[in-house]
């Protein structure tokens, strides 16, 4: 009697899994590989499988999935929402094994345009986007739990800006970009910021338009300057630096003079020259040939009078 009630049972629980296995509800998540697609259960179990049903265009007709063949054995699969913004690629190697797997999440506006994105790599969430009304805020997490967040303003001529953090949330880096607008619309970025923060340092670099540094300037903890360095260049041609100095503390340190000669096509800036200035006045001239090697190094003093 025992028995018949325990077959029973399982007559009913088989019965009962039967019919569920019937309806796939509308807003199943599909999960799939290069040949097959299923509905993971709650236990992992692998639901209504079956093989993709590929159509002309090899989208599966039951699954949904985007479904291409590479020539090297290797298989993609893609998915898509009704709005066809990508929601999942995975990459499958021959054997079937995953070489790698993204999963796009998407929130739409009442105008239909995605307001909020995120990736997830391989299962772990890495990178989240807002778009919203003045600015696109992005963030990236990294395996070893740092940090990063990028924020762009839509309004070209605010501060783009940025911050680094590491796992345990200290801020290490950030940065700011200014553009220029000319009254013809042109967008320049015309300078950049830099800040790192070292233990017991913080460190401001600014770069020009062209990319280069034209300071560094370090602090302690207090905001006290410990030092500062200016670089100042002229451009000849298509922006090549034919002239900089460096000023250390406000004080001229070096002059570099340059010749712009053309290289395979490109203009590129040779050293010809360098003048290095000491603290008691004295100077060192060095000038070099077409090839960078030195032809002359002469010490001076400070009255000017070469030093033997
Ligand atoms: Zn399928």
């Amino acid at each position: 009697m025992k028995k018949c009630i325990i077959f029973l049972l399982v007559f009913i629980i088989a019965a009962i899994s039967g019919c569920a296995q019937e309806e796939i509800p509308e807003d199943a998540i599909w999960d799939r590989n290069p040949g097959e697609h299923w509905i993971n259960g709650e236990n992992g179990e692998k639901l209504h499988i079956g093989e993709h049903e590929l159509d002309e265009e090899n989208f599966c007709t039951v699954c949904k999935s985007f479904v291409e063949y590479q020539t090297d054995g290797s298989t993609d699969v893609c998915n898509y929402d009704e709005k066809y913004n990508l929601t999942r690629s995975t990459s499958f190697d021959s054997e079937g094994n995953i070489l790698f797997d993204y999963v796009m999440e998407y929130k739409y506006n009442e105008k239909n345009a995605i307001s909020y994105e995120a990736t997830y790599q391989n299962g772990r969430l890495y990178e989240e986007t807002e778009y919203l009304e003045d600015e696109i805020i992005k963030n990236f997490y990294e395996e070893d739990g740092s940090h990063s967040i990028e924020i762009y303003r839509k309004d070209i001529s605010e501060i783009d800006e940025g911050r680094s953090y590491d796992a345990e949330g200290n801020l290490l880096y950030e940065h700011f970009n200014q553009n220029f607008i000319t009254d013809e619309g042109s967008v320049y970025l015309t300078r950049v910021t830099d800040i790192h923060y070292f233990i017991e340092i913080k460190q401001i670099r600014e770069f020009n338009a062209i990319g280069d540094e034209i300071s560094c300037k370090s602090y302690n903890l207090g905001d006290e300057l410990l030092s500062s360095y200016d670089y100042i260049y002229e451009y000849g041609e298509e922006n090549i630096i034919n002239y900089q100095k460096t000023l250390f503390n406000g004080n001229l340190e070096s002059e570099n003079f340059f010749d712009i000669i053309t290289e395979n096509g490109e203009l590129l800036s040779q050293l010809k020259k360098t003048i290095t200035y000491y603290e008691n006045g004295s100077k060192l001239v060095r000038e070099f040939d077409k090839n960078g090697n030195e032809i002359s190094a002469i010490n001076y003093d400070a009255n000017g009078n070469v030093i033997e």
